[in-house]
């Protein structure tokens, strides 16, 4: 049962990873999930909705001050989004691995922004950049009660006990 390997350091770490508008216009939410899912972190939360500009000038606070900011916002309310909570051992910078570079240019080849987009404000996914950022990203977008703690019936297969 996962008191066995709740031991383990990072296992319990999550991260909060959204599609953004552009990914969701572009049907791309599937294909953003299943590399998650197959690399082998726990799905424990995922929603769709609109988001409202209060809550977005709260997720991108330390961005306040950046020109892109506005047409940020702009952007990130123009359609609906899909946020997830995705749990697993160093789940937040293996993350930003599989999500690839902020600018598409620079994105590798493999990344989700490598292999779907172009444009550094069409970047199609957000990804937590830090364990404190996710846990205070993870309380902006979730009720504690949306969050689903469940077993992993193959967790040996993913972790050693
Ligand atoms: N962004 C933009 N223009 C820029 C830099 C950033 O439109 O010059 C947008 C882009 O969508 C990016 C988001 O602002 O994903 C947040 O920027 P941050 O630097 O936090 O990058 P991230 O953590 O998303 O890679």
């Amino acid at each position: 049962g996962y008191s066995t390997i709740s031991g383990i350091p990072g296992v319990r770490e999550r991260t909060l990873i959204a599609v953004k508008p552009d990914g969701v216009q572009r049907r791309l939410v599937g294909q953003i999930m299943q590399r998650f899912e197959q690399r082998g972190f726990k799905l424990v939360g995922m929603k769709m909705l609109q988001a409202s500009e209060e809550l977005l000038s709260q997720h991108y606070q330390e961005l306040s001050r950046k020109p892109f900011y506005p047409t940020l916002l702009y952007y990130m309310t123009s359609g609906p989004i899909v946020v997830m909570v995705w749990e697993g051992h160093n789940v937040v910078r293996t993350s930003r691995i599989m999500v690839g570079g902020t600018n598409p240019s620079e994105a590798q080849a493999g990344t989700v922004r490598g292999d779907f987009s172009i444009h550094i404000s069409r970047n199609v996914v957000h990804a937590s950049d830090s364990v404190e950022g996710a846990q205070r990203e993870i309380q902006l977008w979730f009720h504690r009660k949306e969050l689903v703690d469940w077993d992993c019936y193959n967790h040996n297969s993913t972790y050693e006990l």
